[in-house]
C-alpha cells in the first residue's frame, strides 16, 4: 500500500520543527529515520495531515559527556553510532552490546534514539535500556523544555507521555559506578527480529556482595519494565544458585505478556525467567572480573 496524502516540510532548526508541530495541532508526525513511521504510513495505520522531516537537524546528532558523569545523547543519534561509538562503550558497554540486536544493519544506519523511544515498541531495545539506565528524556515544545524520567515516559504500547506538540531533543544517561557488572540477554526467532523476550541486568558488587542491582525486561509487558522485587532480593547478598533462581522467579512474578502469533504468554514468561538467570550470572561474573 501507499501512504494517504500528506503535506511535508523539512525544517532547518529545532525551533522551526516545534513551531510546525504547534501549528498542526496534533494532526502531524515527526519523521526521524522513518524506519517505523514509513511502514505505519504505508499500511495507513497513521494518516497525518503533515509530516515534519527532522533529518536536517544535525544539532541533535551528538554524544557528549555530562558534567558529573554519564552521557547526553542527541535525539537524532543513529542506532549505528550507539553500537560503534567508543565513547559510549567506555561508559556503558551494555549499550553497544544491546544495539547489535536491533533489527538489521540497514535499519540501524537510519533509525534514531529519539524515534525508537518515541515509537515505544514494548519489544524495542532502546526503551528497555532507558529504563535500565534510569535515563531522562528531554522534550521541547513552544512551551519550553520538559524532562521526563524513563520510568514515567512509556505509558502503553506505542504510547508515551509526549504531548502532540513536543519533540524529543535529548536523552540523558546518568553515569554508573565503574566496574558495574552488566549483561543483556535476548531471544528472537531470527537475527534482526523483534525479541520474544529480553533482560538487562546491572550489578554493583563490592567485597563479594551485591550492593546495588537493576533488572529490566522487555517483550513481556505493555512497556519496558523494571523488576524491583527481583532487585530487592539481589541487594545485600553474595551470588549463589539459589539467589539467582529466586531473583529470576521474582522478576517473572506478575508478568502478563500479550498473546500474539509468535509465542504464548506462558512461553514468554518462561523465556524471561531463563534469560534473567543467565543475565544475572553473567553480570555477576563481569562485576567480579571473571573473563566472559
Ligand atoms: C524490519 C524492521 C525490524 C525492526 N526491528 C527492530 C528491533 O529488533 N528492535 C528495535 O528496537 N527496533 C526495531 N525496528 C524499529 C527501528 O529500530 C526504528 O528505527 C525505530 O523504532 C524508530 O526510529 P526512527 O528514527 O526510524 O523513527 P521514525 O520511524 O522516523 O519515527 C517513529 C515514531 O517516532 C516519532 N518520532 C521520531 N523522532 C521523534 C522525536 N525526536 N521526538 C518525538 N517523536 C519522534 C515519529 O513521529 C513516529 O511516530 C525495526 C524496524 C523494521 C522496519
Amino acid at each position: 500500500m501507499k501512504p494517504a496524502p500528506f503535506d511535508y516540510c523539512c525544517p532547518d532548526s529545532v525551533d522551526e520543527a516545534i513551531a510546525a508541530l504547534a501549528a498542526c495541532r496534533g494532526d502531524v508526525k515527526l519523521m526521524a529515520g522513518g524506519q517505523s513511521l514509513m511502514p505505519m504510513l504505508n499500511f495507513r495505520v497513521v494518516r497525518p495531515a503533515m509530516i515534519v522531516d527532522i533529518r536536517k537537524l544535525v544539532e541533535l546528532d551528538y554524544v557528549r559527556e555530562r558534567e558529573g558523569g554519564g552521557l547526553a545523547v542527541g535525539a537524532l543519534t543513529r542506532h549505528r553510532v550507539l553500537e560503534t561509538s567508543r565513547q559510549v562503550a567506555r561508559q556503558f558497554p551494555i549499550i553497544p552490546d544491546t544495539m547489535r540486536h536491533v533489527a538489521h544493519l540497514a535499519i540501524r544506519n537510519r533509525g534514531t534514539i529519539g524515534g525508537s523511544l518515541s515509537h515505544a515498541d514494548p519489544a524495542a531495545e532502546l526503551p528497555m535500556l532507558a529504563r535500565l539506565l534510569d535515563a531522562t528524556i528531554v522534550a521541547r515544545s513552544l512551551r519550553g523544555e520538559r524532562r521526563i524520567a524513563a520510568a514515567d515516559f512509556f505509558v502503553a504500547p506505542l504510547t508515551t507521555m509526549l504531548d502532540d506538540d513536543e519533540m524529543v531533543v535529548r536523552v540523558d544517561f546518568p553515569g554508573v559506578k565503574p566496574g558495574t557488572g552488566w549483561c543483556f540477554e535476548e531471544f528472537s526467532r531470527r537475527a534482526g527480529d523483534f525479541a520474544l523476550a529480553a533482560v538487562g541486568v546491572l550489578l554493583d558488587v563490592r567485597d563479594g556482595v551485591i550492593r546495588d542491582a537493576r533488572v529490566a525486561m522487555m517483550g513481556v509487558g505493555d512497556t519496558p519494565l523494571r523488576r524491583s522485587a527481583s532487585e530487592a532480593i539481589l541487594r545485600g547478598k553474595p551470588v549463589s544458585d539459589v539467589l539467582v533462581e529466586e531473583a529470576a522467579e521474582a522478576a517473572c512474578d506478575g508478568l502478563s505478556p500479550a498473546i500474539d502469533l509468535h509465542a504464548s504468554p506462558a512461553y514468554r514468561r518462561h523465556l524471561a525467567g531463563v534469560l534473567a538467570q543467565r543475565a544475572i550470572r553473567s553480570a555477576w561474573r563481569r562485576a567480579s572480573g571473571v573473563p566472559q
